[in-house]
């Protein structure tokens, strides 16, 4: 079997290839931007980095780990990014789930804004998987977001009180958090959401 690259793994130098779909450049060496497979193009000399298509496989009830890119009045974007614990590295596909607002927390939300940020890393639920899509669920105390950025500033927001603070600018947040918050937490995308 092929290892999966995490986001950020070095792939190749510079000498031995160019970077192609889902890598980057960096000082001479070539890095993975996404999960995936390599795939070396040993003609044309380019590697690059092949997203697994495998959602279908996703069981309802299955933890998925992803970050917000869209947040609309009714539903929340997600991109799915890894399965579990980092340890396992096990890919589920780097593709787009929905969480629907009723999805969201067992207490009426009454502004997804107020819930969910572009960027912020989720931890969430498979609630039904259909051919089209996933949907999500976050109406456990563990599920919601796991880390979030200061909307003013990007800095990584602290646990204060109920909510969020910002330790750098000092402006406070709400998010429907996962009792598993946590500042520190290392997420391989990371690189991908300074936004
Ligand atoms: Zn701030």
């Amino acid at each position: 079997m092929v290892k999966c690259f995490l986001p950020g793994e070095f792939l190749a130098t510079e000498e031995e290839f160019s970077k192609g779909e889902n890598t980057f450049e960096e000082n001479g060496s070539i890095f993975s931007d996404s999960l995936g497979k390599p795939c070396e193009d040993n003609k044309l000399k380019v590697i690059s980095i092949v997203k697994p298509r495998i959602l279908a496989q996703l069981a309802i009830g299955s933890v998925i780990f992803g970050i917000v890119m869209l947040v609309r009045t009714n539903s929340v974007s997600i991109e799915l990014s890894s399965l579990k614990t980092s340890s396992e590295r096990q890919v589920i596909g780097s593709s787009f789930a929905m969480l629907p607002v009723r999805n969201v927390s067992r207490e009426y939300v009454e502004d997804l804004k107020q819930e969910f940020k572009i960027g912020d890393f989720v931890k969430a639920r498979v609630a039904e998987a259909k051919p089209w899509g996933i949907d999500l669920r976050t109406n456990e105390a563990d599920l919601g977001v796991i880390k979030a950025f200061c909307s003013k500033c990007r800095h990584s927001l602290q646990l204060s009180g109920a909510g969020l603070k910002c330790t750098n600018c000092g402006n406070s947040e709400t998010r429907k958090l996962s009792a598993e918050y946590e500042s520190s937490f290392a997420f391989p995308e990371e690189k991908k959401v300074q936004l």
